[in-house]
């Protein structure tokens, strides 16, 4: 089976959720990994928590968090989703991250069981090594190595061209199997101008005896000393279920765009893991296990801990970080009450983590990361009214009120958002406390819903 792959796509959804969090590009931790900094790569406050947070990062760079899964269990908008979008950011920014809420494994489409294991392949990344093509007008680097050949001169040498003559007599464009083979000083090789294939000829080759034979499309070279090697390696990272839904025949790529995949057969599922496990052998693959995180996990059901259970086991796993704002709850699908209503054979595999409200010097400071990040400008006045509506309502509905805010602003041709701005932009949105007042406590005028 010959496989496709394609760069990773981000879906709109993810793109939406990750823009939230855009600001945050780890858990701003010192150089030990250990203890959080109080302001640092986006992150403010919320200290145990993140302390704890590096612990976990540790556990999974020594691979000790195997058939484990991680809860962090707060009050909304305290930093919960920001958390686990840092632990993935200190991974790697190729290592993928996943978000899906509890109830979104609840389709017509597709079974629960599906949604679940899309969202594990989604989470779990293959760095692909392929060699690339050189384009015309490209930088080239080739290196040389002088050792090889016992050369006087030790070390390698870096020629960097545009011109594609040069890339073509120096051979960059060899063909697989070729590209390994040693090209040594006095070696001929033949390169078919259109196909850039190259071919060795070896020492024995004479050009002047056989070059007219080679026909007007081959150019013919004598090697320049030195193992030519190809440094245009590039590597990309696709998830597996990126992999699964371009080689389910059913489906096609297209569906990567539209989102409609429906359910991947299981021997597709097989076919790929055996691809990939025949990549990762012959070196062209490595395996990158990144982080799903799962909002609101006491929407799950039984049915769906116990496919969690089992998947965590896989050898294919990724991390998993689950987030719910609530306490002793009922499991769904169970009359049994239990702790963030997770079964308890769930809860014994899990490390807890919790996250607190936070205060209003820790609120400014998130808004105004929030404020830079959207290119913003506040007045002060405006900062501290936002860091009022954050204490009293929610720092979510805070951070959505400043480009609200900012729109205003600019409709007054203003490049700073003043209180008014951010006054007007409370009144035309409501948060949802005002909201529910407003539906639940008609006044002459307002909007009845019967
Ligand atoms: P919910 O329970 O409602 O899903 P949550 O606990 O996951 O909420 P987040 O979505 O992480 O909360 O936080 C709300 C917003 O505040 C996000 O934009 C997030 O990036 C930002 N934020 C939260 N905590 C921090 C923090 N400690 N440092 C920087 N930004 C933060």
């Amino acid at each position: 089976m010959s496989l496709t792959t394609i760069p990773q796509e981000k879906e709109v959804r993810g793109l939406n959720l990750i823009a939230a969090h855009s600001h945050i590009t780890g858990l701003g931790l010192d150089a030990d990994g250990l203890e959080p900094k109080p302001v640092s790569q986006g992150m403010v406050g919320q200290l145990k928590a993140r302390k704890a947070a590096g612990v976990i990062l540790r556990m999974v760079r020594q691979g000790k968090i195997a058939g484990r899964a991680v809860l962090v269990a707060g009050p909304p908008s305290t930093g919960k989703t920001a958390i686990a979008m840092g632990i993935s950011q200190s991974l790697g920014s190729d290592v993928p991250f996943t978000t899906i809420s509890g109830s979104e494994i609840y389709s017509l489409d597709i079974s629960k069981t599906e949604a679940l294991t899309q969202a594990f392949r989604k989470s779990i990344g293959v760095r692909i090594k392929e060699e690339t093509e050189i384009i015309e007008g490209e930088v080239v680097e080739i290196q040389i190595d002088r050792s090889v050949t016992g050369g006087h001169k030790q070390g390698k040498l870096t020629i960097k061209t545009t011109d594609m003559e040069t890339v073509y007599e120096l051979g960059t464009k060899m063909i697989e199997g070729l590209a390994k083979e040693k090209v040594i000083a006095g070696d001929a090789i033949s390169i078919d101008k259109a196909t850039g294939r190259v071919t060795k000829l070896g020492r024995s080759y004479s050009r002047s005896r056989d070059y007219d034979a080679m026909g007007a499309d081959t150019k013919f070279v004598q090697c320049p000393e030195g193992e030519l090697q190809r440094r245009k390696e590039v590597i990309h990272t696709v998830s597996l279920h990126d992999i699964d839904v371009i080689n389910s025949r059913t489906q096609g790529f297209l569906a990567l765009f539209s989102g409609d995949v429906g359910e991947i057969r299981a021997e597709v599922r097989e076919q790929i893991n055996a691809k990939v496990a025949e990549w990762r052998e012959e070196g062209k693959a490595e395996i990158v296990p990144g982080v799903l995180f799962i909002d609101e996990v006491h929407m799950l059901d039984i049915e769906a801990f116990s496919f969690i259970n089992r998947a965590l086991e896989d050898e294919l796993a990724p991390i998993v970080i689950m987030a719910t704002n609530r306490g002793l709850t009922t499991t769904r699908g169970t009359s049994d009450k239990s702790a963030h209503g997770l079964p308890v054979d769930l809860l014994d595999r899990i490390i807890i983590v919790s996250t607190h409200p936070y205060n209003a010097d820790e609120i400014r400071e998130i808004l105004t990361i929030r404020a830079q990040e959207e290119e913003v400008d506040l007045h002060a006045d405006a900062l501290a009214i936002l860091t009022k509506i954050g204490q009293e309502s929610s720092l979510r509905y805070a951070a959505n009120l400043i480009a609200t805010a900012n729109l205003i602003a600019a409709k007054r041709k203003s490049t700073i958002v003043e209180v008014g701005d951010v006054k007007r932009s409370y009144s035309l949105f409501l948060d949802s406390k005002r909201s529910v007042e407003f539906l639940s406590e008609p006044k002459e005028g307002a909007m009845e819903l019967n």
